[in-house]
């Protein structure tokens, strides 16, 4: 028997371990990446306690009212438990309003005297479940949601207790429904991007009767069960026997009506908060499973990738809504109409185009395909697709990279939607400027004209013309495909050379150029913004992701592009702020990190250490990625090194990990780095796998010795997404010292477009 009992145990723990790789969510932490504030980032994010894409996320509020700040590591109170859209703090919340218990003699309607102390030690933290202890108030809070409610429960002490329902500042509702244990609502409150008329109605079932009841307007208190005002709120009260009675709130959310909340509602069925979470638990691990890692040497490392992974599946945000017929409709943030099929919300493509993206399109192509849909009826509502979506067009960054995020799918063989709306849509933005929105090209007139964006027309117009090059070639790829005529194609091949224009040969870099051609005045290459976008003309210079083998050529071969790459590095972290008249964040988050010029903190030149793949130094590339994933990210509140935004710096880390990269997304090529993990299997929605093994990988043996694929020595420095989906095993032979030879040759180097398109003579322009 006891033999029995010891071979039991045995087996328990054989599959404790195993159900340690089937729990992903478990080394998921929400914090990462909280504490950060306005002048330095450390991610810029907030726990979202939500599903996979979900229509609804929740955070603790720590930050007042309106602050895009709401939840940082440092804060000591919170004021309440806010559903929130936010994509970031920069962006700001809309469709926001909050939960707050209190056990106190009477209602507190103000969010600085209901604000109660808690610590991060009564705090449990998941995707799925949240929980915290409100020390004033004695009330333990737990949240699990789904995708468009929530379950909440407090916990309370003997005695009066009200839950506070704030709908905010801007135009809001609430009507107290005693007979029905009930509230309901709007709030209005948005930073843009919505119609006039916008609302988002809300509904809470709470699981016994009020004892107490009021209103609120701007914080005044009133017997009114409803309340219609600039600021409206309401409370309700009840009575507890005995210290440990609980209290469940049920609530859901609609941007339809009130009527479609309750049917929202139902989405939580008659589970428990147990269920709920349990089966959030589920979904979550649904998503994170499709990558496996099989490597248990550190901890911390599993925590940082799978924090990363829940950061690359919340955004685009579900912005849809299931129906009483069970049909899938939306609430346009575009013309205010209520229509049918999906709608995706909260990106800025600047930043999402890189590594997000192609992320969905590789490991969640179903997802891609809804997405896809969710932007062709953005162009029929609007005439456009977003370049900022918050949840309509808003005016942020530059480039027109809406380009690139639909060439990239439908190149990545993502089908099933409206591919005639959307090419219709990436011609028209190239062609075209949405005013007050950065949707569409500024400056389109003058950029097909000279080939470039002038410096003294607009503001970072360096970042513009590199930008829109690209976007051109994306859309030429995607014509390509299409099948589309060469006489309708042929102008996006030539304007994707259009990069060759600004690159002043006698600094080797990019160069903000006047409409007159020459130069513009007083080139600093270390100066932030002016030409440039939130970088400098270091960082900047390498957007040329479709073509670096034209950079190359640009900067006289690869010796010198080499020195230059390795100059990034090697350059103390001077910079030139003048542009902003102060130092901006992620000028900020450069100077501290140690990594010379290098800027990871910030999205323009996260593709940049994968070059040395084209230029036959890709030991480099290893060196360095290395570096920047042990240095640059963590599993703890400081974890990234600058703003996450919206999944990209997340992505990246999953991309690198998995050792490869799109660094030209729509090229349908990955260019190789190394692996981070002694095993990771990539389960495709296909069904097929991609396993990749590099047994003796460790910070000291970063270096690749060899790569087998599928068995076959593989000496290139890239990776096709067609071989990838095939099912694929990449097996690596890690070493300590770089192998000088392999990947070096010309054949090794990734996709460049100048080697397959050699533009027409000047003056034999075909008709
Ligand atoms: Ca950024």
């Amino acid at each position: 028997m006891k033999k029995r009992i010891a071979f039991l145990g045995f087996a328990m723990l054989a599959v404790a371990g195993l159900r340690a790789i089937d729990d992903p969510v478990q080394y998921v932490n929400p914090l990462v990446g909280s504490h950060s504030t306005h002048s330095l980032s450390t991610g810029n994010t907030y726990p979202a306690i939500a599903l996979p894409w979900g229509m609804n996320f929740w955070t603790p509020q720590t930050g007042k009212m309106g602050d895009g700040w709401c939840y940082t590591y440092d804060a000591e109170q919170i004021r309440g438990f806010k559903q929130t859209h936010q994509p970031s703090p920069w962006m700001n919340d809309y469709a926001m309003f909050n939960i707050m218990p209190e056990a106190s003699d009477a209602p507190i309607y103000d969010e600085n005297k209901r604000a109660s102390w808690f610590s991060h030690k009564a705090e449990v933290s998941k995707p799925h479940y949240y929980k915290v202890y409100l020390a004033d108030y004695d009330i333990t809070t737990e949240i699990a949601p789904t995708s468009r409610a929530a379950i909440f429960r407090f916990t309370c002490p003997e005695g009066k207790n009200f839950v506070i329902v704030d709908a905010f500042d801007r135009g809001s509702y609430v009507k107290v429904i005693p007979g029905e244990n009930k509230v309901v609502g709007y709030t209005t409150r948005n930073s843009g991007g919505v119609p006039e008329g916008f609302k988002n109605y809300f509904v809470l079932q709470f699981d016994r009767p009020f004892t107490y009841t009021s209103t609120a307007d701007e914080g005044k208190e009133s017997k009114n069960l409803e309340m219609k005002s600039k600021h409206a709120a309401a409370a309700v009260g009840f009575q507890t026997a005995k210290r440990g009675e609980q209290i469940n709130v049920r609530v859901a959310s609609s941007f339809i009506s009130i009527e479609q909340a309750e049917q929202n509602l139902k989405e939580l069925g008659s589970k428990t908060l147990e269920e709920i979470a349990e089966a959030g638990r589920q979904e979550w691990n649904k998503v994170l499973n499709v990558i496996d890692v099989d490597d248990n040497s550190d901890v911390d490392r599993l925590r940082t990738f799978y924090s990363c992974l829940y950061r690359s599946t919340l955004f685009p945000r579900s912005f849809y809504e299931i129906n009483a017929k069970g049909e899938v409709v939306h609430y346009s943030p575009y013309n205010g109409q209520v229509l049918p099929g999906y709608l995706f919300a909260d990106t800025g493509f600047w930043d999402t185009f890189r590594a997000l993206f192609p992320l969905v399109n590789l490991m969640y192509p179903s997802m891609s395909q809804k997405m896809q849909e969710g932007w062709a009826n953005a162009y029929k509502e609007s005439g456009f697709l977003p370049e900022w979506s918050a949840p309509g067009h808003r005016a942020c960054m530059v480039g027109n990279n809406s380009a690139s995020v639909v060439a990239d799918a439908y190149l990545k063989g993502i089908r099933g939607y409206d591919i005639d709306a959307l090419w219709e849509a990436v011609k028209h933005g190239a062609n075209a400027d949405l005013p007050r929105t950065t949707s569409g090209r500024k400056q389109w007139q003058t950029y097909n004209r000279l080939g470039y964006v002038p410096y003294d027309s607009i503001n970072e117009s360096a970042a513009r013309t590199l930008e829109y090059a690209f976007d051109d070639w994306s859309i030429y790829k995607l014509g390509q495909a299409l099948g589309k005529p060469e006489k309708e194609i042929n102008v996006y091949a030539e304007h994707a050379m259009n990069y060759k224009n600004l690159f002043d040969k006698s600094y080797n870099l990019m160069r903000g150029k006047l409409a007159n051609g020459e130069w513009a005045p007083n080139f600093n290459p270390f100066k932030w913004g002016d030409a440039f976008t939130e970088g400098n003309s270091w960082h900047y210079s390498w957007s040329v992701f479709h073509d670096p083998q034209g950079l190359i050529d640009l900067m006289g071969g690869n010796d010198t592009f080499n020195r230059m790459l390795d100059s990034v590095f090697i350059l103390p972290p001077i910079f030139d702020d003048s542009y902003y008249g102060g130092v901006i964040h992620e000028i900020r988050e450069m100077q501290i990190m140690n990594m010379g010029n290098y800027a990871h903190g910030n999205q323009p030149i996260q593709h940049m250490i994968y070059m040395y793949a084209y230029s036959g130094q890709p030991w480099k590339s290893q060196y360095w990625l290395r570096e920047t994933m042990n240095r640059m990210y963590n599993a703890h509140a400081d974890g990234y090194c600058g703003d996450e935004d919206n999944g990209q710096t997340s992505a990246w880390y999953i991309f690198t990990a998995m050792g490869f990269y799109p660094v030209c997304p729509g090229s349908g090529e990955y260019v190789l780095g190394a692996p981070y993990f002694k095993k990771m299997t990539l389960h495709l929605e296909n069904g097929k796998d991609v396993v990749i093994t590099a047994p003796q990988q460790s910070d000291e043996n970063r270096y690749v010795g060899a790569l087998k694929v599928n068995g076959a020595e593989h000496n290139v420095n890239y990776v096709k997404h067609t071989d990838l989906i095939a099912g694929m095993k990449m097996d690596y032979t890690m070493q300590a010292q770089p192998n000088r030879q392999r990947g070096t040759s010309a054949e090794a180097a990734p996709y460049s477009f100048s080697k397959e398109y050699k533009p027409a003579a000047k003056g034999k322009k075909k008709k």
